[in-house]
């Protein structure tokens, strides 16, 4: 059985061997996130590469992602790499200190913060393990008294509690990653800490110039870990492509009890709208040191499943985790099993959605039918992907097979929930194509004699956007 859901899976040191990024591909990684905030250029440019080919030695599509640091608002290092905080005792964030830090102050490497924070404000180190609440500011100094204590160590991430931090989203250092993502052609680009639709307006813009001379604008997602993105949600999803739901930061700004429910809502409305969206952090948050996840991941992997996500991502699980391969191997096992408890009907908002394009109703009348029918497959002939997109946007157990002449639309269809993406040669006749595509599905063990299927093209062919026809057929 192929599982629907897809998994996105962060490379680092516990995956650089290629036989072990050869494994987690076999296992099922249907997208690799290439995380910019480790690593040089020439690191993520040696990873793209041997994903490339390790992909096409698997003989499947993977896609993608380079992930943008952003504007990480963090602390600066300490003597001996570490300090130790004890609850109530008083801990300086100075903006000017250069020397390295100590238990009593420390530099930073945002500067702004001063002019960010007020008395009274709360503010979260280490993903919220550390709580400092503000006493005063005065000049460059933050002075803070220790609200919950523990280690901290150099270079930890800062947030403010309900957000307000007013670093832009785009760095000098992400502006430089761009064009390095963009000349290896990631399918998508993931835009960290967006505020508004103009921070991923331009990001996108910065990409699609980077990627000019190659013709190649990768797909953008908006990773929503800001409190200040949250009543921006629908406005950043008609400025990108997909979101992420990145749960690490934002559960630290908006509190980790009020992060179950946006991750619903914040599912539904992505693919109300049509994008994508990805389902990331501490899913198997255990898996970096066992090598079974605890039961609580196994829900939250599932529930997210069943919620309606396109992917569930793995960071530090495959990153830096001891057991990446078997990571994605349970991941995929819950995927699956979710999926098969799933719903079959066509959601409610299939029958009153809202569309004037003639791609997009047949797109929709392919669904209804495959639906009603029973049939075996959709076999959507997409130049770009969007047919597919579409369709995949509803709760259907039919499987839509997106077949492309573009390699780069196979591999981000790759990302799509239950969208399998499959490479076919160009024919410029309408006929033989259909013809070719099932061929290529009965080859495959797809379809069968007296399979019926439903597969919509566009007339003439090689055109995006000009998907007009839709054919059901019975496999002779
Ligand atoms: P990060 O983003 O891993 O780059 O911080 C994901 C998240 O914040 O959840
Ligand atoms: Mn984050």
């Amino acid at each position: 059985m192929t599982r629907a859901t897809k998994i996105v899976a962060t490379l680092g040191p516990a995956t650089s061997d290629p036989e072990v990024l050869e494994r987690l591909l076999r296992a099922g990684v249907d997208v690799v996130r290439l995380n910019f905030s480790h690593g040089s250029a020439q690191d993520h440019i040696a990873r793209a590469t041997l994903v490339r080919e390790l992909a096409a030695r698997v003989g499947k599509p993977v896609a993608l992602m380079a992930d943008l640091q952003g504007p990480k608002i963090r602390v600066g290092k300490f003597v001996g790499g570490k300090v130790m905080l004890e609850p109530g005792q008083p801990f300086v964030l100075d903006a000017q200190r250069t020397e390295p830090g100590d238990a009593g102050a420390v530099g930073l490497d945002y500067k702004e913060l001063p002019r960010d924070v007020r008395p009274g404000d709360t503010l979260l180190l280490n993903d919220g393990l550390i709580v400092l609440v503000v006493s005063a500011v005065r000049g460059e100094q933050v002075h803070t008294t220790v609200k919950i204590g523990g280690e901290l160590s150099n270079n930890k991430g800062i947030n403010k509690a309900g957000g307000g931090l007013t670093a832009p989203a785009l760095t000098a250092k992400d502006m430089e990653d761009i064009k390095t993502a963009v000349s290896f052609q990631c399918e998508y680009l993931a835009v960290s800490f967006p505020k508004s639709a103009t921070d991923m307006e331009m990001a996108r813009q910065l990409a699609n110039v980077a990627g000019e001379s190659l013709r190649h604008k990768p797909a953008m997602i908006a990773k929503i870990e800001r409190s200040e993105a949250i009543p921006q949600l629908e406005a950043i999803l008609r400025a990108s492509d997909g979101i992420m739901v990145a749960r690490g930061d934002l559960a630290v700004e908006v509190g980790n009890a009020a992060v179950p429910a946006l991750q619903k809502r914040m599912i539904r409305l992505a693919r109300e709208m049509d994008k994508v969206v990805i389902t990331a952090t501490q899913m198997m948050e255990s898996m970096i040191q066992a090598p079974v996840p605890t039961r609580a991941e196994v829900s939250d992997v599932a529930n997210a499943v069943l919620d309606g996500t396109d992917a569930v991502m793995l960071s530090a699980e495959t990153a830096a985790g001891r057991y990446p391969v078997e990571t994605v191997e349970q991941m995929h096992l819950i995927a699956l099993e979710a999926e098969r408890a799933e719903e079959v009907q066509l959601d409610g908002d299939f029958v009153n959605k809202q569309f004037g394009r003639i791609d997009q109703s047949i797109a929709m009348g392919a669904l209804f039918t495959a639906h009603h029918l029973g049939c075996k497959a959709i076999i959507a002939l997409t130049e770009s992907g969007s047919t597919a997109l579409w369709m995949s946007r509803h709760n259907i157990k039919v499987p839509i097979y997106g077949l492309t002449t573009k390699a780069q639309s196979e591999r981000r269809m790759a990302l799509y929930r239950n969208v399998r993406p499959i490479l076919m040669p160009y024919y410029t006749d309408r006929d033989q194509a259909l013809q070719a595509a099932e061929k290529l599905l009965c080859d495959r063990g797809v379809l069968m004699p007296g399979d019926t299927y439903a597969i919509t093209c566009g007339e003439p062919m090689g055109y995006p956007g000009g998907t007009n026809m839709l054919k059901v057929c019975r496999v002779g």
